[in-house]
């Protein structure tokens, strides 16, 4: 096989991972026309520094020992196999950098014997690449379940950016679909990774019921994926003693006194915000804000990242979202990424789907934007009655409707994080909110120049004790007192009669 066919299919075989945001995509070329979102190769991915960088996506091989259900490259599946040699690898990407293709590498594979073997070589690329090449571009690696400790380390000394997929919400759905992958095999390089990075955990509570059984999988046969263990915490050590599937999992809370999302919980007598377990944790918003780092351990600048499989296995989306709420405050993971399940082939392990279920993962991705920037924790968002997101609604609008005792907002006094609790109102729009209040007093009229999406955040709010024009005068204002006809008006526009007049924010279509 050349190179080029080897390109072809190692690039094509890594398009399946969501960590680039060209996975997924099956838009093809057409005559006449420009681009290709169908082709992997190289994507594109955000750097630390908040560059959008060129990638070339590709795995080192597709060869894999492994039989992950929902996998194409999967042992059992009868696909094109190929495999780079490291050298050729460093070769292609030297070059492609140099013809200003592309600005560095998502690097991954499959299991080539063992986990470090396979580690090994990936290793002998990011090395070469950085030692004898000089080579300072971007790299992301990929760490293979299950590889040791020093290789961990070693790719937390390369890389820019290091992800280990956990790739299944339970510990059970993960025997039963990727059954070579032990859940301390992802666990142990994910603890390892965090403690690279400088993180400082938050002491540990005392152990509680594991997140998927306390809120109620919606069927799934097992518990939730472990936490961090009290007693096994040692700082740059791998830990292989996870707990089996339905053992309680110690969860983490903060060093000082939680207080609730900028005062929101204040208003609101909601009993999901002041239940004892909401509380006990700080959201990963307030988290990240007070997160302790050592500065003496400058590895994985761009931190670790991780990925579930969504729709390979019965999960509901508040036991996803329960853990990944629980890696961004245990494990510092960056980014939690939610790649809908492929069908690609049948195996009786997986559901019979006919697409991938995308409407959920873009609802997951709404929901996960409501952790890391608007304060919101899992338990707010989900319960074990209502365990799945509403896909005709996005979830922060389905909160409020739920929540209509905290409304109207009246933007001239309302904290920081009271506003973000305002469909149509988000980080960036809250903070000019907060400045153009302090050199005049607010205008309804002015608020869309203000970033404010006024077709939802009309509904819930006051500007100077007034209500904003509607401009729905025969429902009146008080849609708050009539919650049907409010949530006809906050649906995304693909369920509503009338299309929206106004665009949505970018962070609400985006992934
Ligand atoms: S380990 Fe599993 S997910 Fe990774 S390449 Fe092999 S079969 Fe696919």
């Amino acid at each position: 096989m050349n190179l080029t066919d080897k390109i072809g299919v190692l690039a094509d075989a890594a398009k399946y991972d969501a960590s680039c945001s060209t996975a997924g995509s099956a838009r093809k070329n057409a005559p006449g026309g420009l681009g290709n979102g169908a082709v992997g190769g190289i994507c594109h991915a955000w750097a630390a520094d908040g560059r959008c960088v060129a990638l070339l996506k590709v795995l080192l091989s597709n060869a894999c020992a492994y039989d992950c259900a929902y996998c194409v490259n999967r042992r059992s599946n009868d696909v094109r196999r190929a495999s780079f040699e490291p050298e050729e690898l460093v070769r292609l990407i030297v070059d492609f950098y140099r013809r200003n293709y592309i600005e560095g590498v998502f690097l991954s594979s499959g299991v080539i014997g063992c986990p470090d073997a396979t580690m090994e070589r990936l290793l002998a690329v990011a090395r070469t690449l950085r030692t004898r090449e000089r080579f300072n571009g971007y790299i992301h690696l990929k760490i293979i379940p299950g590889a040791s400790e020093r290789l961990t380390l070693e790719a937390a000394r390369w890389a820019d950016r290091v992800s280990v997929n956990i790739e299944l919400p339970s510990a059970a759905s993960l025997a039963r679909v990727a059954p070579d992958k032990k859940p301390q095999a992802i666990f142990g390089p994910m603890r390892v990774l965090a403690a690279a990075s400088g993180f400082e955990a938050p002491r540990l509570a005392a152990p509680r019921q594991a997140p998927a059984a306390a809120l109620g999988s919606g069927g799934a046969p097992g518990a939730a994926l472990p936490e961090r263990r009290s007693g096994s915490d040692t700082p740059g050590k791998a830990d292989d003693s996870a707990a089996p599937p339905g053992e309680a999992w110690p969860m983490p809370v903060p060093a000082g006194k939680a207080s609730p999302a900028g005062g929101a919980a204040r208003r609101s007598p909601s009993p999901m915000m002041d239940s004892q377990a909401t509380q006990a944790l700080p959201s990963v918003w307030e988290a990240r804000k007070t997160r302790a780092r050592n500065p003496e351990a400058p590895l994985i600048p761009a931190g670790q990242t991780t990925q579930m499989v969504v729709g390979a296995s019965p999960e509901s989306d508040a036991s996803i979202l329960t853990l990944a709420e629980n890696l961004y405050l245990a494990y510092d993971v960056r980014r939690v990424y939610y790649s809908a399940f492929v069908p690609t082939g049948s195996d009786p392990r997986l559901p019979a789907v006919n697409a991938p279920p995308l409407a959920r993962e873009h609802r997951l991705y709404q929901a996960d934007w409501l952790f890391r920037f608007y304060g919101f924790k899992a338990s707010e968002i989900l319960d074990p009655t209502r365990p799945f997101l509403d896909s005709r609604l996005d979830p922060k609008s389905d909160w409020a409707l739920r929540h209509l005792e905290f409304f109207p907002i009246e933007l001239e006094t309302a904290e920081y994080g009271e506003l973000l609790r305002v469909p149509g109102i988000g980080p960036i729009s809250a903070a000019k909110i907060v400045k153009a209040r302090r050199q005049s007093p607010l205008r309804a009229a002015a608020l869309p120049k203000l970033g404010v999406v006024a077709r939802r955040a009309k509904w819930f709010i006051t500007v100077g004790g007034k209500l904003p024009d509607t401009g729905v005068p025969e429902r009146g204002p008080w849609m708050l007192d009539n919650p049907d006809a409010l949530r006809g008006e906050l649906l995304d526009p693909a369920f509503r009669a009338e299309p929206s007049a106004q665009p949505e924010l970018p962070w609400e279509n985006a992934r």
